[in-house]
């Protein structure tokens, strides 16, 4: 046992069940909300296909919402067990790109960071670890890793390549139309990245909840101007269906 783990005995972060390892959960508090499923097609128009891991109640609502709005970056961990179930999917689908769903500048600067980013990162790179394990210890520095792996022929590149402009609107007091016509003007291609890269290519988008779908819907139209191969979303948690 180390010292960290003596002052701090990992526990589950929902219950305070001790655990194995820090950023573990019970068991029982991950049966409780894991809940595999697909958004049915019909629903789906730009995206060809959209996954959710969890029901957005218990351990994991309270998990994503300290990782966005009470500053506990560190929490994100708690993702990992639930992205697990889906490393096969990951294994099958084998994603070119991982394009996680960007927060606005504005957001980024209060908050210091995009929760997605913290939730999904670390995950996809242990993916590409063949390729980030080629990459130099410059490389890694955070700014170049992304050049890097493209270099690599590999599959599983994070790609932040959406800008998501600051919206003063309040969406949640906008009619579901007027809420569809802001988000799709909310999110453009940031032009400093070469979008003939997705070019048939397989797209996995990321984001934390699945609420109407309009966000990655908007976000897949944008990228359909591209003509990627495929789009599959990923998603941690939906309280919607
Ligand atoms: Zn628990």
């Amino acid at each position: 046992m180390n010292l960290f783990d003596f002052l701090f005995p990992p526990v589950c972060p929902h219950c305070g069940t001790h655990v194995q390892q820090q950023g573990d959960w019970c068991d029982a508090c991950i049966e409780e909300v894991l809940h595999v499923r697909q958004v049915p097609p019909k629903l789906l128009s730009s995206l060809d296909s959209a996954w959710i891991l969890a029901d957005y109640r218990g351990g994991i609502k309270s998990m994503i919402y300290d990782v966005k709005f009470n500053e506990k970056k560190e929490q994100s961990k708690g993702a990992a067990p639930f992205l697990a179930s889906y490393n096969l999917r990951m294994h099958e689908y084998k994603p070119h790109y991982v394009i996680p769903i960007p927060s606005s500048a504005e957001k980024k600067k209060v908050r210091g960071y995009n929760q997605v980013d913290l939730f999904f990162y670390h995950w996809v790179v242990s993916f590409s670890k063949y390729d980030y394990d080629d990459c130099t210890i410059e490389d890694k520095a955070e700014k170049d890793l992304n050049d890097c792996l493209d270099k690599k022929s590999g599959y599983y590149k994070w790609f932040d390549c959406l800008y998501k402009m600051d919206t003063h609107k309040e969406m949640w007091a906008l009619s579901n139309t007027e809420r569809h016509s802001t988000i799709d003007t909310a999110f453009m291609w940031n032009e400093s990245y070469d979008s003939t890269l997705i070019r048939d290519k397989r797209i996995l988008l990321v984001d934390d909840i699945y609420t109407t779908g309009a966000t990655l819907e908007s976000v897949a139209r944008i990228l359909r101007k591209y003509n990627p191969k495929y789009i599959e979303a990923l998603t941690l948690a939906s309280g919607s269906f």
